[in-house]
Protein backbone atom coordinates (compact mmCIF):
# COMPACT_ATOMS: atom_id res chain seq x y z
CA UNK A 1 0.00 0.00 0.00
CA UNK A 2 1.53 2.99 -1.03
CA UNK A 3 2.34 5.71 1.73
CA UNK A 4 1.43 9.77 1.41
CA UNK A 5 -0.42 8.50 -2.41
CA UNK A 6 -4.02 10.05 -3.10
CA UNK A 7 -5.05 6.94 -4.97
CA UNK A 8 -6.23 3.76 -3.46
CA UNK A 9 -6.79 1.22 -5.79
CA UNK A 10 -6.59 -2.51 -4.76
CA UNK A 11 -6.54 -5.32 -6.34
CA UNK A 12 -9.36 -8.18 -6.09
CA UNK A 13 -10.80 -6.28 -3.08
CA UNK A 14 -13.05 -3.13 -2.03
CA UNK A 15 -12.88 0.03 -0.42
CA UNK A 16 -14.35 2.39 1.32
CA UNK A 17 -14.11 5.63 3.78
CA UNK A 18 -15.34 6.25 7.12
CA UNK A 19 -15.76 8.70 9.28
CA UNK A 20 -16.29 6.77 12.49
CA UNK A 21 -19.36 6.28 14.42
CA UNK A 22 -20.41 6.77 17.41
CA UNK A 23 -20.51 3.58 19.02
CA UNK A 24 -17.14 2.92 17.96
CA UNK A 25 -14.22 2.63 20.74
CA UNK A 26 -11.63 3.32 18.15
CA UNK A 27 -12.71 5.67 15.65
CA UNK A 28 -14.91 8.37 15.51
CA UNK A 29 -13.69 11.79 13.81
CA UNK A 30 -16.29 14.48 13.63
CA UNK A 31 -13.37 16.87 11.82
CA UNK A 32 -13.80 15.09 8.54
CA UNK A 33 -10.77 12.99 8.47
CA UNK A 34 -11.70 9.43 7.00
CA UNK A 35 -10.32 5.84 7.03
CA UNK A 36 -10.05 4.35 3.61
CA UNK A 37 -10.11 0.50 4.43
CA UNK A 38 -9.92 -2.03 1.82
CA UNK A 39 -11.10 -4.97 2.33
CA UNK A 40 -10.26 -7.92 -0.13
CA UNK A 41 -13.01 -9.80 -1.71
CA UNK A 42 -12.25 -13.33 0.21
CA UNK A 43 -12.31 -11.81 3.83
CA UNK A 44 -15.51 -9.54 2.22
CA UNK A 45 -17.20 -13.19 1.52
CA UNK A 46 -16.42 -14.46 4.81
CA UNK A 47 -17.62 -12.03 7.06
CA UNK A 48 -20.35 -11.00 5.10
CA UNK A 49 -23.05 -11.76 8.06
CA UNK A 50 -21.59 -8.61 9.22
CA UNK A 51 -22.45 -6.62 6.08
CA UNK A 52 -25.43 -4.58 5.28
CA UNK A 53 -26.95 -3.72 1.62
CA UNK A 54 -28.57 -0.60 0.51
CA UNK A 55 -30.43 -0.66 -3.01
CA UNK A 56 -29.95 2.40 -4.55
CA UNK A 57 -31.11 6.03 -3.26
CA UNK A 58 -29.69 6.75 0.29
CA UNK A 59 -32.62 6.54 2.34
CA UNK A 60 -33.83 3.06 1.07
CA UNK A 61 -33.56 0.20 3.44
CA UNK A 62 -30.46 -1.92 4.94
CA UNK A 63 -30.67 -5.26 4.60
CA UNK A 64 -28.50 -8.08 4.88
CA UNK A 65 -25.86 -8.51 1.70
CA UNK A 66 -26.57 -11.71 -0.10
CA UNK A 67 -23.59 -11.70 -2.69
CA UNK A 68 -24.72 -12.66 -6.18
CA UNK A 69 -21.91 -15.98 -6.63
ZN1 LIG B 1 -8.36 -10.73 3.19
Amino acid sequence: MPDGSDRNQPYSAVTFDSSGQYGSTVWDDFRGAKLEINICDVCLLEGRTQVLHRDGAPRRPLNPWVPDL
